[in-house]
């Protein structure tokens, strides 16, 4: 008798390292991000599984390691396009088959949130979903636009909204250095309107890494897109803590490609947010390139 071998995912949050690792879908549905390529770049283009294969997936998880875990993340790229009662079911069984799980989460595009309705978020999060990562990137309609996120500054405040209201915890991801030198202002500016509008849970931030697979990628070559500069990416997190007002959110930069790292619970730990950044800010200029030198460029 063979054993059923689970699939495996591409990509998971930092923050589900330890997590049981549950495939629902292969790759993206939309994978057209300009900067993203991340499921090209792995082979994995989109595709569906069967709800029988997840299952099984999820017993064979269970026969491998038993009830050990605390998290679960379910992958790829985008579970909340799925059908509700795909979704329901899926979380049932892995809710029955791992009691000890106290939390479960998956990545959500805006759009695919957005389309839900309360009914159906509030399902899902009573099945066993407990917190959705929106790769928000940036509020500004332009910016998201320009790199084809396939969402609007809208549908991030409605479908933000709507799955606060269901219960989940949301987890925005920011994008420092999306709109690139031309667009800078607006890229913060609109962003803070939708985190101070929805008050995600988190807002979590990483620095744009131009994979040079990306589609992105050629059009700084091209001198289409003028890449932010290192000082330029932190003068765009000071400005996006200086213009938030999200009393309650946790506002973290946990990735390692940031160059500064500021972590804090929002309104109260703001101001000393903004005095860490100038404390860097005011560093003598060669320090300040040291520095940024010494920060590593990863996915
Ligand atoms: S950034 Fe997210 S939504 Fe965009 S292509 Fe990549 S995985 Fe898909």
């Amino acid at each position: 008798m063979h054993m059923h071998m689970p699939e495996q995912l591409v990509i998971r949050p930092p923050s589900e390292a330890k997590s049981l690792l549950v495939r629902v879908v292969r790759g993206c549905n939309w994978n057209r991000c300009n900067f993203c390529g991340i499921y090209d770049l792995f082979g994995t283009p989109y595709s569906s599984r069967g709800k029988d294969e997840v299952i099984k997936d999820i017993d064979a998880l269970f026969e491998m390691y038993g009830d050990i875990f605390k998290t679960a993340f379910l992958g790829d790229a985008n579970p909340l396009d799925l059908e509700t009662g795909f979704l329901v079911d899926v979380l049932a069984h892995l809710r029955s088959r791992f009691p000890r799980l106290e939390r479960v989460t998956a990545y959500g595009r805006a759009s695919s949130l957005s389309r839900k309705s309360r009914e159906d978020l509030k399902t899902i999060r009573e099945a066993g979903l407990d917190r959705v990562h929106v790769g928000l990137e940036s509020g500004s309609n332009r910016v998201l636009k320009l790199q084809m996120k396939g969402t609007s500054h809208k549908q991030l405040i409605e479908g933000g909204k709507k799955t606060m209201a269901s219960g989940m915890e949301l987890s925005f991801y920011f994008l420092l250095g999306l709109g690139g030198q031309d667009y800078r202002h607006e890229h913060v500016s609109e962003s803070v309107k939708v985190f101070n509008e929805v008050k995600p849970h988190f807002i979590r931030v990483r620095r744009l890494f131009i994979h040079p697979v990306s589609r992105l990628s050629s059009k700084v070559l091209s001198g289409e897109f003028r890449e932010q500069t290192p000082e330029g990416t932190v003068l765009e997190l000071r400005d996006l803590i200086a213009g938030l007002d999200a009393e309650g959110t946790t506002f973290a930069c946990d990735h390692a490609n940031n160059y500064l790292q500021v972590f804090g619970k929002l309104n109260e730990d703001k101001e000393r947010m903004l005095q860490f950044i100038d404390s860097f800010l005011s560093l003598p200029e060669n320090q300040r390139a040291a520095h940024y030198d010494s920060v590593p460029s990863v996915i």
